[in-house]
């Protein structure tokens, strides 16, 4: 969901990262990172905000050393800030990752990781797998040091990962995110996407799931997760610089089109009970209690989110209670019965949809109990919102919502099963079915 790049060569790294990340500001843009060896140590430099916020902080004093990785966010987990930038770091700052994706077992793993003395300074997922490399480094060389943590994660991930342990390569895994090696000459690079190395080569290894990648200036090495070596054949893109940005899609709404299974399954899968019973939402932590309090629920959103309210109503009034949906703007005027034992609903892509963002402001002050279900960490409505669920669809840059519409179907219908479950309605074994 965000742009990943990696240099190993002799340049120095910097003007790669930057033009590199420059070309993946469509897959993310709340903050943005690089981390630089130098020879001697790593500097990492990161900030909130586009990627010229960063290039204006390190300006006259740009990182030097031809080994680097950068990131531009697209948050998960924890709201957009200087701190929950990538790159992440262990406590020595000698172990430096950036990640696309989301880590499920992030919550025991940060757990167990602070029980054993580990102090974090972020709110993501990713920083417990800078941890996890500091915990179980035991000497070794990274890319050994990397198999062990991914024994541990469970999720989705890009994962790049540098190390003044280790000097002189980078190592990558990939599962269900992109991530490609572009081959150069005395120098290589890795990038989420083709669009930013489609400048300096053609020649690439596209990584499939669970292989790994140890990248040094004059070499590269794809092995599988058992540390098996993987020959891998080139892929020589001839695609335009354009056409690369949309993935090979004549525009990026077939693009997202094609994204849904993959945005489904990742507003799905931390949500689905692990002993298989149905639904697991820990964002609210409902009781029947609560459940029983809600007397009436309003579900309101503009425009397409409207329709994924319209659908939801469907879902939740089978399921668990009458439900109204209406259009924020008419919900503003129509002066509306809400009061404490009220629930309003409200569902917006982006989070800041003006009038979706006032109506919710309004009920809250009636006293309504509030709940969000958007796309974008730390948006207005999200901060808003007493609660948040968010669909993890990633950046949506079609005009025409795709993917976006059918995580927001999705997140409605689990909600649904989950009140359900509260209420009794739904017995375990359909819910499981559901
Ligand atoms: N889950 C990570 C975070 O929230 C990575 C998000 C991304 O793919 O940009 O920081």
């Amino acid at each position: 969901m965000c742009g990943i790049v990696g240099y190993i060569g002799q340049d120095n790294a910097t003007p790669f990262l930057i033009e590199g990340l420059s070309k993946l500001e469509y897959r993310g843009y709340d903050s943005a990172g690089i981390a630089v060896y130098d020879g001697k140590t790593i500097r990492v430099e990161k900030s909130l905000g586009r990627l010229e916020v960063l290039e204006q902080k390190i300006k006259g004093s740009e990182p030097e050393g031809s080994i680097g990785v950068g990131h531009t966010r697209w948050a998960t987990h924890g709201r957009p800030s200087d701190q929950n930038s990538h790159p992440h770091t262990d406590c020595t700052g000698k172990f430096v990752v950036v990640h696309n994706g989301i880590i499920e077992n992030f919550m025991s793993l940060k757990d167990m990781l602070i029980g054993k003395g580990h102090t974090f300074r972020s709110e993501t997922d990713t920083e417990v797998v800078a941890h996890l490399l500091e915990d179980v480094y035991d000497g070794g060389s990274i890319e050994d040091t990397v198999r062990k943590v991914l024994g541990l994660v469970e999720g989705s991930y890009a994962l790049v990962v540098m190390s003044e342990h280790d000097p002189g390569k980078i190592v990558c895994a990939k599962q269900d995110n992109p991530l490609v090696i572009g081959l150069g000459e005395g120098e290589n690079f890795i990038a989420s996407d083709i669009p930013a190395i489609i400048q300096r080569t053609r020649r690439t290894y596209i990584l499939s799931d669970g292989e790994m990648a140890v990248v040094k200036s004059d070499s590269v090495w794809v092995y599988n997760r058992e540390g098996v070596p993987i020959t891998k054949k080139v892929f020589e893109v001839n695609w335009d610089a354009e056409a690369a940005e949309k993935g090979g899609y004549e525009h990026f709404m077939i693009k997202e089109i094609y994204e849904q299974p993959k945005a489904i399954r990742e507003t799905m899968s931390a949500r689905l009970a692990k002993d298989g019973s149905g639904i697991a939402l820990d964002e609210l932590k409902w009781t029947k209690h609560d459940l029983d309090d809600i007397k009436k629920i309003f579900i309101v959103a503009c425009g397409t989110a409207y329709h994924a309210g319209v659908v939801g109503k469907y879902y939740i009034e089978k399921l668990a209670r009458p439900v109204e949906v209406d259009i924020a703007s008419e919900f503003r005027d129509r002066s509306p019965l809400v009061d404490k034992d009220t629930l309003a609903i409200v569902i917006s892509q982006s989070g800041e949809t003006s009038d979706t963002l006032a109506a919710l402001k309004e009920v809250k002050a009636m006293g309504a109990r509030t709940l969000a279900v958007t796309n974008v960490v730390g948006s207005s409505i999200a901060r808003e919102a007493d609660n948040v669920l968010y669909t993890w669809a990633g950046p949506e840059i079609a005009v025409a919502s795709t993917k976006a519409y059918t995580t927001q179907l999705i997140m409605m219908f689990m909600l649904a099963v989950y009140m359900g479950q509260l209420n009794g309605k739904v017995a375990p074994e359909e819910a499981a079915e559901l």
